[in-house]
């Protein structure tokens, strides 16, 4: 049961990172009533790295306002070493005003009722009878504690949480495209590199790694007058375990992000709002304990995304440990036509699941999987 008001209202949920995890999970909150406090280290929102290509499944998660949508693509073509292939999705994608987009949801939380601490950072945090935390300007209790502080959380510090991370360097340029470009191969950066159309002659162009390799591929495209760089990490994991104790992960400090294409703002907006329903039964049953969280939150995500969320995992792996020639085969297998069909039928840009077993299970993919798998035999276990 719900302690006095005034004791509730000490012990409000607090949100590690006003990230667009910590923003959508104050916002997800404040909708079940709840008036959670944000703790930001930086003076404010924004600033992050992010190309803000999203599936249009995120007008179903959230009331997207039009403002906010800078374009919309279609088609995607994907260049391999040996030829390119053109993939139509069945709906559109949708590239956001990114930073508008989290200033939205920080709106919309503060309206709701959530307070956001700037210029605080968490230093650690014990877990009691309730969770005792310590950033630079005080110390305070609550009853539940979210770790939405990004790369390199505090939070997941303390639960031996760890994700590999890769970094992605992009920049706003001159460069006129209505298609999404996706570049395999290491020539073009690690893990690829992509062209996204933002608005009239200009897109978002990245790489993996450093301002070296996309100063490389911008020259490639002939891509020459550039608006803004940006870099990132981007967390490489599955996220096992994210329910504690009081305390529970969000966006990417707990690792959710697919690991593949390194895209999370649909997953985060998903996670807020079940998140936030678990939290609110834990304020209402008095139930803190890592078994209801994880019942009500982690089994509750995993049901959804889990196995994909895996198969994510799996295919970076898979494509860490392709070279030049395995990029090649799997352009020749695509062009079979039941690969093709099952690309058509079933691709979908959150969910690659599908179309990957679909692909592995035909028999004309066995021969690059017994290949991947002499390279790497510990991909073996992900198949299973
Ligand atoms: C280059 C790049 C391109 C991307 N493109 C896409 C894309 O097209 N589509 C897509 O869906 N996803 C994309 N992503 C992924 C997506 O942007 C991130 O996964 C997402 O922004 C993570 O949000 P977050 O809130 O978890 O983390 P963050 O946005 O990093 O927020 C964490 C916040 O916590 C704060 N913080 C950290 N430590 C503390 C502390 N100790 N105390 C207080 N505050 C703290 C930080 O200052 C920060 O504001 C991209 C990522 C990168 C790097």
């Amino acid at each position: 049961m719900r302690e006095k008001e005034d004791m509730v209202s000490s012990y409000r949920p607090v949100i590690i990172g006003a990230g667009v995890a910590g923003c959508a999970f104050a916002y997800h909150l404040t909708k079940q009533n709840e008036k959670p406090i944000v703790i930001e280290k930086k003076a404010g929102i924004g600033g992050k790295a992010c190309t803000g290509l999203v599936s249009k499944r995120i007008t179903d998660l959230i009331n997207l306002p039009k403002k906010l949508i800078k374009n919309r693509v279609k088609t995607a073509v994907v260049h391999f070493p040996n030829g390119d292939m053109e993939v139509k999705g069945k709906e559109e994608a949708i590239v956001l005003d990114r930073e508008g987009f989290v200033e939205e949801l920080y709106e919309r939380a503060k309206k709701g009722g959530a307070e956001f601490l700037f210029n605080e950072r968490l230093l650690r945090f014990v877990v009691a009878d309730k969770v005792i935390f310590k950033t630079e300007k005080r110390t305070k209790k609550t009853d539940v504690l979210i770790g939405a502080d990004g790369v390199g959380s505090v939070v997941a510090q303390k639960y031996g949480l760890y994700s590999k991370t890769k970094s992605v360097t992009q920049a706003f340029a001159e460069y006129d495209t209505d298609v999404v470009e996706i570049f395999l191969g290491q020539d073009y950066g690690y893990p690829f590199g992509y062209v996204v159309p933002y608005e009239k002659g200009t897109s978002i162009i990245g790489v993996g790694g450093g301002r070296p390799n996309l100063e490389k591929f911008l020259d490639f495209l002939g891509a020459k007058k550039v608006f803004k760089w940006q870099a990132g990490a981007i967390p490489v994991s599955y996220p096992k375990y994210s329910a504690f104790e009081r305390v529970l992960m969000a966006g990417d400090a707990g690792g959710f992000v697919k690991a593949f294409s390194g895209g999370s703002i649909n997953i985060n907006l998903m996670l807020a709002k079940i998140g936030a329903t678990a939290v609110k039964k834990a304020y209402d049953s008095g139930n803190f304990s890592t078994r209801f969280l994880s019942q009500n939150y982690e089994k509750v995500w995993k049901n959804k995304i889990g196995k994909d969320l895996k198969d994510n995992f799996l295919i970076r792996n898979v494509y860490d440990s392709m070279g030049e020639s395995e990029f090649s085969m799997l352009y020749d297998l695509l062009q079979h036509e039941e690969v093709k069909r099952a690309i058509s039928e079933k691709a979908d840009m959150d969910f690659y699941s599908e179309v990957f077993r679909t692909i592995i299970k035909n028999k004309k993919a066995w021969g690059l999987g017994l290949r991947m798998i002499l390279k790497n035999p510990s991909l073996i276990r992900g198949f299973f």
